[in-house]
């Protein structure tokens, strides 16, 4: 049974980077010292905040997107986009001495990516604890990763706690957390990298995962997501730990397949369904999201999701 969107959807506040993908198709990377003859060029919206946020919206949420952008087109661009998408961009900071966060993405005829990000505008971040306050306040969902300053991540997880709103938490890029962050922690999404690093256990099959999906619940989380790409994902809490495997789908791009998979999971939970039937949606929208290449633009939307994989 599809999981329910409730009425009102829930509200989710997403908090974290916003960079523009700027994608180069190149017939092999340059070495040192080469110049190279690309293919083409496109810019793309990205980053792990406007994913995320992206990926709840496409799937009914009200959102409040907490970023910074650099006062440049792409910045303009990046807001463009979300507003599009129906999201509340007023908390989107305009910094004036920082470019917007950028992505430069180099893909080879055989498909490798070769990756730089810089940082930009989302190093910039800073919380307004009073104003992340009054908007959390009746939110469904913090929802936030590590692509923004970690001391920032803290501060938002302490305000979320005071106003009684649970928090979703990617932490990607790995990086250690804080012990005294675990209890703060509703739901804990993680792939297997993740995982094995935090838990300090492998994480690569669906037995290893929910292993190591436990060790990170008995810090303190109440739940506990561990994805598996194409073999799904784990899914832990208080009665246990149950695996989902991934449909069988043709992927040529898995960009934003966690990011698509959160925002399903933070809908379908906001919308009060169980823990299982959110982590099928998850599941479901990630698998169409490989489907198409790029990041915000390969994110589906809840119809489609409904549509293809029920
Ligand atoms: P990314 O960083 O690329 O966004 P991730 O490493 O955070 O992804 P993954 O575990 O690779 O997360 O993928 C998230 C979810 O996407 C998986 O749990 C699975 O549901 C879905 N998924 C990923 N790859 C595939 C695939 N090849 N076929 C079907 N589903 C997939």
């Amino acid at each position: 049974m599809n999981p329910t969107l409730s009425s009102p959807p829930p509200r989710i506040v997403v908090l974290g980077s916003l960079n523009m993908d700027i994608v180069l198709r190149v017939p092999h990377a340059p070495d040192a010292g080469e110049t190279l003859q690309g293919r083409s060029i496109t810019n793309v919206p990205g980053g792990k905040g406007g994913n995320q946020a992206v990926g709840c919206a496409r799937q009914g949420a009200r959102v409040q997107l907490v970023g910074c952008v650099g006062d440049d087109a792409h910045g303009r661009a990046l807001r463009d986009a979300l507003a599009g998408d129906g999201i509340d961009t007023a908390a989107v900071r305009v910094v004036p001495d920082a470019p917007t966060g950028t992505a430069l993405v180099m893909v080879d005829d055989a498909a490798q990516n070769r990756i730089v990000v810089i940082a930009g505008a989302n190093a910039q971040l800073e919380i307004d604890e009073a104003a992340l306050a009054t908007q959390l306040a009746g939110a469904a969902f913090l929802v936030t990763q590590f692509e923004t300053p970690l001391a920032q991540v803290g501060r938002a997880l302490q305000v979320a706690q005071r106003s009684a709103c649970k928090v979703m938490l990617n932490p990607s890029p790995m990086q250690p957390v804080d012990d005294a962050w675990w209890p703060l922690i509703d739901t804990l999404v993680v792939n297997e990298v993740e995982a094995r690093m935090l838990a300090g256990l492998p994480a690569d099959t669906p037995t290893e995962a929910a292993a190591a999906g436990q060790a990170l619940r008995a810090r303190g989380v109440a739940r506990v997501v561990v994805t598996l790409g194409a073999q799904g994902a784990v899914a832990v809490d208080a009665t246990g730990a149950r695996h989902h495997g991934a449909p069988v789908v043709k992927a040529v791009d898995t960009t934003a397949a966690g990011d698509t998979f959160l925002g399903a999971l933070a809908v379908a939970l906001g919308s009060g369904n169980g823990f299982d039937a959110a982590v099928g949606l998850g599941i479901r929208a990630a698998a169409l999201c490989v489907t198409q290449p790029g990041a915000q633009p390969s994110i589906p939307q809840r119809d489609a999701v409904l549509r293809h994989t029920s």
